[in-house]
């Protein structure tokens, strides 16, 4: 909600700085991107960086009365962040009262007829288009550029009716910092046997590619820029999101999605998909530019980035990808690379793909071309049909809402009492994040025989976003049918996750009622930001050890040199798990951190210590390796700062040096293959012979020997889903992976939340509920122990259910993991293999599991202990 308030409130004040210094463009000309860069825009070899990018738009925006250039913020490294709102001098002179009707029209809500009919006569189709959210897909941070020219420079009467009728907001770059690192990478290589390759490290600094997997979430502060304009501010009546895909299929993919389509939009969603899609395809035929497709490759299920959930904000959320060539470097495609993909069986002349490219050589300017077309054409259609386009979105609004109405589910109620009270409302405040409307409880109340405690929330289904809202809240099964099986009966993957039900993933209850709610209620209008409590008993505070947040509070004071210790068995008013802080403990800092974290110091007034343990800093080492970096390892790192554990980087020279137990407690190896961790290769381009020598990594068996040796002298080795092949392979440890060996119709389970026993007497899950929900994706693992003198040594901290295991997405072959081990921890030696089956911390998702990741960074309790 920050962001929301600083980019209206900047806007405005950027616009009336317009206002006061009237444009000039009559006195001074603006400058083609070929007059300033020195190169046309996707010319060969040729990147324009991102400082040089602002400096054009910032020129532009002074030059032309058609742009308004907004800095909104900085990005994660520290560059700004632009937003250019584009439309007629006029247009722009009243932009606040065109989001206004907007609003109205996208929550007709408590609107009257008059109001509506006024916004659809009087208001503007808003467009919003983002470019180079991925950054090794060069191509769109160029195409912008040209965009921005020539909506400030044409003059004919196309480009003035798109003027008039519409607004449109452009992302010229969704990851700027992105630009800058593979700019830098491309010209630092330009000319040697190395260019073209990829850069060794991920182009966002902690999440790389999975940029697109935010919008749901918002952890990044790039995504938060974007949601506030997109589900909040603005609310569009479409979006378009420009990338490029592998080089060896068609040219571009153009609306709409292929099969399946996630269901509960409003249908007009998909219609307008397709009806700018066929016009994007048309005006690319028109001018000759072979190779446009629709209806395939990408299906209408995919994950919740920006493009994909949109629709269930009643937005037409649409994705252009155009085939890549080597960053800037041409690439020769020979016809006999060319091939078909899903819902295109053949590389040859379809409906959806009359004219195909039939090979040669492919450059950044034939995308700019063709990012340039699906930028303007779909403008030009909404222009012509300006208050069409306006009217459906109040139907798309105004259907959804009486769809919630009429449904079987009338509303979402998240209990007051939760198991983490704090990380509920870290989701409610997610759900505001997308502009959904939540209500608050301001006294207890009864509802179909169930009673709710005064700061429940209500979630009704009756408002335009009730598609998302069922999504982000209800129970999900992905389709399994012939549009999801290949013609072998092998189930086909999913884009991405078969769910993204944000309750399930935190770990949040949320109750479904079929009946609307009736009790004391008031609107939540901004974000929830508890404070918690403190009260120094005799022997100190507790912190509850069931909130994620008392991790982040025990670490902060840790840091202060305050003393801590950790429970190890219930009794004397302390639950194992809980923190204990002694009563020396800074007062000023003890307040600050309840404050911040909104943890409550409660008084201690026993003496705890017989079932306790001292904690202190634990020294965590992060694997790191190359080829592109591992997305799995920056989230870790994000997470990780964002719960201020302090940690350190290591890469292979730091485990071959050996000694480890003498630098680090703890060492954390991300999801990643056995292959890329110990040999390497692989990557953007080809094998590791087409990277760099500086940055090939793997740490070969001597890294292995190094880390078999740091557990057996007292270390602790965490390893999270397909990182466990190296103790199972390696280390000589009593456990298999079940799931070895077995194909897709054997098992199968696509990003779905499986159901899980947890033994939270074991340090590992300590302040865990007994029952939780895995995160399950390929690459898991599920454990079970071998017979044999040393089984003793493994105790399983999570199990999979003996059946009904799955409560959200896919899951074939369940009697395979049934009663199996989600998550072991192993004694070897000295020290302790803790085995994370799936990865608890995914995409930082997934607060409901983060405590097995917490707990295996702080001091393990003494042996006798356990
Ligand atoms: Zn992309």
């Amino acid at each position: 909600m920050k962001a929301h308030r600083s980019i209206v409130r900047s806007l405005f004040a950027v616009l009336a700085a317009t206002l006061l210094c009237p444009a000039t463009g009559e006195a001074q000309e603006i400058p083609s991107p070929e007059e300033f860069f020195g190169h046309e825009m996707g010319a060969d070899r040729q990147l324009a960086r991102w400082d040089r990018l602002v400096e054009y738009y910032d020129t532009l925006g002074v030059l032309s009365d058609r742009l308004i250039v907004e800095h909104v913020g900085e990005t994660t490294l520290g560059n700004p962040f632009l937003v250019i709102y584009v439309s007629s001098p006029e247009n722009l002179g009243k932009l606040e009262e065109i989001r206004r009707m907007n609003a109205i029209l996208s929550d007709p809500r408590g609107h009257t007829q008059r109001q509506i009919d006024d916004a659809i006569e009087n208001s503007k189709v808003v467009f919003v288009q983002s470019y180079a959210l991925h950054s090794t897909e060069v191509a769109a941070s160029q195409t912008a550029a040209e965009v921005v020219y020539l909506f400030a420079t044409r003059t004919d009467a196309g480009m003035e009716e798109i003027l008039d009728e519409t607004v449109s907001i452009l992302i010229p770059a969704f990851n700027p910092d992105g630009n800058i690192i593979v700019t830098d990478w491309y010209n630092r290589w330009l000319g040697t046997e190395f260019e073209g390759s990829g850069p060794p490290e991920l182009y966002h600094h902690y999440i790389g590619h999975d940029n697109n997997r935010d919008a749901f979430m918002q952890n990044t502060v790039e995504s938060q820029y974007g949601a506030a304009i997109i589900f909040r501010d603005f609310v569009p009546q479409a979006y378009i999101d420009h990338h490029q895909m592998g080089p060896y299929t068609a040219r571009i993919y153009l609306p709409p999605y292929a099969e399946p389509i996630r269901p509960e939009a409003d249908p007009l969603v998909w219609r307008e998909m397709a009806w700018y899609g066929a016009h994007m395809a048309y005006k690319m035929d028109e001018a000759d530019l072979q190779g446009a497709i629709g209806s395939a490759i990408y299906s209408g299920w995919g994950h919740f980035g920006f493009h994909w959930i949109t629709p269930f904000h009643n937005i037409a959320g649409m994705l252009t990808e155009s085939a890549s060539a080597r960053l800037a470097t041409p690439l020769y495609v020979h016809p006999d690379q060319l091939r078909g993909s899903r819902q295109f069986p053949e590389y040859e002349a379809q409906t959806t793909f009359p004219n195909p490219w039939l090979g040669g050589w492919w450059r950044v300017r034939d995308i700019v071309e063709r990012q340039i077309i699906a930028t303007f054409s779909p403008l030009e259609l909404a222009a012509k049909n300006r208050e069409t386009v306006l009217r459906n979105a109040y139907n798309k609004a105004s259907r959804q809402t009486q769809r919630g109405l009429d449904g079987d589910v009338k509303a979402y109620v998240i209990p007051a009492e939760q198991h983490d009270p704090l990380t509920m409302q870290k989701m409610v405040n997610k759900l505001l994040g997308q502009g959904i409307t939540v209500d608050r409880a301001t006294r207890g109340f009864e509802h179909e025989g169930r009673v709710y405690g005064r700061g429940s929330y209500v979630v009704s289904m009756a408002q335009p976003k009730r598609g998302l809202i069922r999504w982000l809240l209800g129970q999900t099964y992905y389709p399994d049918n012939s549009y999801t099986r290949d013609r072998d009966d092998n189930p086909i993957r999913p884009y991405d996750m078969s769910t993204d039900n944000l309750a399930e993933f935190m770990g949040v209850r949320a109750d479904p009622v079929g009946s609307a709610v009736v009790a004391a209620m008031t609107r939540v209008t901004s974000e929830i930001d508890p404070s918690g409590t403190v009260s120094l008993g005799t022997h100190g505070y507790v912190l509850d050890g069931r909130l994620n947040d008392s991790f982040e509070a025990a670490n902060r004071l840790l840091a202060s040199g305050a003393s801590l210790s950790r429970v190890s068995s219930d009794g004397g008013g302390v639950r194992r798990g809980d923190f204990v802080v002694g009563p020396d403990a800074d007062p000023a800092a003890v307040r600050d951190i309840a404050e911040e974290t909104g943890v409550d110091f409660i008084a201690l007034n026993s003496d705890a210590s017989g079932v306790t343990y001292p904690l202190a800093p634990q020294r965590i080492g992060m694997y790191q390796r190359y080829y592109g970096g591992n997305i799995d390892e920056g989230w870790t790192r994000w997470l990780l700062e964002d719960f201020s554990f302090e940690y350190t980087s290591i890469m292979d020279d730091e485990i071959q040096r050996g000694d480890l137990h003498e630098r680090w407690d703890v060492i954390v190896l991300p999801a990643d293959s056995k292959r890329m961790m110990t040999e390497g290769g692989g990557g953007f381009g080809g094998g590791a012979s087409t990277v760099p020598p500086e940055y090939r990594s793997g740490f070969g068996q001597e890294g292995l020997d190094a880390l078999d040796e740091f557990v057996e002298n007292g270390g602790t080795l965490v390893m999270f889903a397909q990182a466990g092949d190296l103790a199972l392979d390696e280390m000589d440890v009593p456990v298999r992976n079940v799931l070895d060996g077995l194909s897709s119709s054997e098992f199968w389970a696509p990003g779905s939340t499986l159901k899980m026993k947890v033994d939270n007497t074991h340090p590992l899950a300590y302040g865990m509920p007994r029952n939780a929900l895995a995160t399950f994706l390929a690459g898991g693992q599920v454990y079970q122990t071998v017979p044999g003198a040393r089984s003793a040594d493994v105790r399983r901290v999570a199990t999979y259910l003996d059946r009904d295991i799955l409560e959200s997405g896919w899951l074939l072959g369940e009697e395979v993991i049934a009663n199996r081990a989600a998550i072991v921890s192993i004694d070897k030696g000295e020290g302790s293999v803790f085995m994370l089956g799936f990865r608890v911390q995914h995409r930082a998702q997934t607060h409901g599991t983060y405590k097995f990741l917490f707990n295996a960074l702080v001091t393990q309790p003494p042996k006798m202990m356990r």
